[in-house]
């Protein structure tokens, strides 16, 4: 999106065309899913619609499923119909990261990714949902496993995530009779013997103890070992039962890069120059998670062979370099490279909990705590893309210093249609059985005893 912007911006009445071609229509602005998860921004906000930012341009929703360099045509799948060819003269190649996953036992089937907007407002719906059945239940053993969640990789996704959706719950429990925070058990799991390596280790560990005292279990140096029908299983022995398993151990380039015939690196990553373009071809550029970009910055600095982070600070600068680059190559003039020294990296960890690590110069500033949380929100709300999107932020953080944080659980608009087919379809004497079967209703159980004694403990 920033590439075709940038390439539109520069670009002379009727000089080229601009087509982009995506399976959503929108852009998603990555940063923001933790908080759009535990309810601080709205979800339609972290997204940009790509009609209307980019209205002189070509959108196709679909997903580019092979390219071919000969004839330079790109095959479309679209949302619906036949697959068609898109011609091309040059080519950007961005299609970004998806989660790295490992044949862990269960994973697939339990697991719950968070790299799109659907899976932050999912997580968020499912988080709430559990809390309703942990209070509306008579079983402990449901009980349990309703307020078990479950966070495996301690990076910026997981961390931020865990300490983003701990916070709503502890939020939430406010209005759930028979819940506190002490029935909950929140387990963040990493491999690695540190969390958050982005904001480097003294902030890294600030950010474990404060996790560690929110009451967050943390296993370090431990993988997930099994996760069958929720039953997790870790390297060190510990286990849980738990209906809520995020996934957030690390990305790895889009596998469908493997279809187009580019030269890719040992990880998969589309090889590019400094100049951001493809090894090889002077018409195809690429950039983002999904690129491997030599690091000219640290390069400079003395780390050999340094690659670019997957992070949106490069993505974003990439993408204008290369909308700059791809106008240069129209006109015949020369490449720039691409160059750029961290800025440092914020992460927030709930609501006035954060860490800051800023460069300026030759100095780190690191900041923590409320500080650290500020300058998190506002690093990130002057980069969400378009003016739009950043009042619409900066309204849903300011609306929510006056009005309480929402905790409805809307788990049911996944299924919109299941109370309408109840009523519409026919009525049959096999769905009648279904619902009631005869003499098997049973006894009810007694409920109430927790949330009386959470009334008690909040009177006394
Ligand atoms: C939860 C989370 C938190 C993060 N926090 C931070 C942070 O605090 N700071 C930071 O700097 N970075 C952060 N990141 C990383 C950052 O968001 C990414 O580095 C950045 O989004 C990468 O941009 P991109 O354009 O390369 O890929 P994406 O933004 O993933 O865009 C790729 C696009 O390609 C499309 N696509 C995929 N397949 C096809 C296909 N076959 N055909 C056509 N289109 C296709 C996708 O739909 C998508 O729109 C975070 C990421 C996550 C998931």
């Amino acid at each position: 999106m920033y590439a075709a912007r940038r390439i539109l911006k520069k670009m002379r009445y009727g000089e080229a065309t601009v087509t982009v071609v995506d399976p959503r229509s929108y852009m998603t602005y990555q940063p923001f899913l933790p908080e759009a998860a535990a309810g601080s921004i709205s979800p339609r906000h972290v997204v940009v619609p790509l009609r209307r930012v980019l209205p002189h341009a070509e959108v196709l929703t679909g997903r580019v499923t092979s390219i071919d360099q000969d004839r330079r045509v790109a095959a479309v799948s679209p949302l619906v119909g036949q697959p068609y060819e898109v011609p091309f003269d040059y080519l950007v190649v961005a299609l970004g990261a998806v989660s790295r996953t490992f044949p862990i036992p269960g994973l697939a089937e339990q697991g719950i990714g968070m790299k799109g907007v659907e899976e932050a407002i999912g997580l968020r719906n499912h988080v709430l949902e559990q809390l309703d059945k942990a209070d509306s239940t008579t079983d402990e053993e449901i009980r349990r496993r309703a307020l078990t969640f479950v966070f495996v990789g301690g990076g910026f996704a997981g961390a931020e995530t865990i300490g983003e959706v701990e916070d709503m719950a502890r939020d939430a429990a406010r209005y759930y009779p028979s819940i506190t925070r002490e029935d909950m058990r929140f387990v963040l799991v990493d491999v690695a013997d540190k969390i958050l390596p982005e904001v480097g280790p003294k902030l890294g560990e600030w950010g474990l103890e404060h996790l560690r005292k929110r009451g967050i279990e943390v296993h370090l140096k431990t993988s997930l070992v099994s996760c069958v029908g929720g039953h997790v299983e870790l390297s060190n022995g510990v286990t849980a039962d738990s209906h809520t398993i995020v996934w957030t151990a690390g990305v790895k380039p889009n596998p469908a890069l493997a279809r187009y015939g580019l030269p890719l690196g040992p990880r998969g990553h589309v090889d590019t120059l400094p100049t951001l373009q493809i090894r090889g071809s002077d018409s195809m550029w690429s950039a983002g998670d999904n690129a491997q970009v030599p690091d000219l910055a640290a390069r400079a600095a003395g780390e050999e062979n340094a690659w670019c982070p997957p992070n949106a600070q490069h993505a974003l600068r990439q993408a204008k370099l290369l909308g700059d680059n791809v106008i240069a190559g129209l006109r015949g003039f020369p490449q720039k490279e691409y160059k750029h020294a961290s800025l440092g990296a914020v992460a927030g960890l709930g609501l006035r909990k954060g860490v800051a690590m800023i460069k300026v110069g030759g100095l780190t500033l690191r900041f923590r705590g409320r500080i650290g949380w500020y300058l998190h929100r506002g690093y990130h709300g002057m980069a969400v893309p378009t003016w739009n999107r950043k009042i619409r932020v900066f309204a849903d953080w300011t609306l929510a210093l006056f009005l309480k944080r929402e905790v409805v659980a809307l788990g049911a608009m996944e299924r919109p249609r299941e109370e309408f087919y109840e009523a519409a379809a026919p009525v049959t004497a096999a769905a009648v059985t279904r619902a009631e079967p005869a003499g098997q209703a049973a006894e009810p159980a007694e409920r109430g005893g927790r949330a009386q004694e959470k009334e008690k403990a909040a009177a006394g």
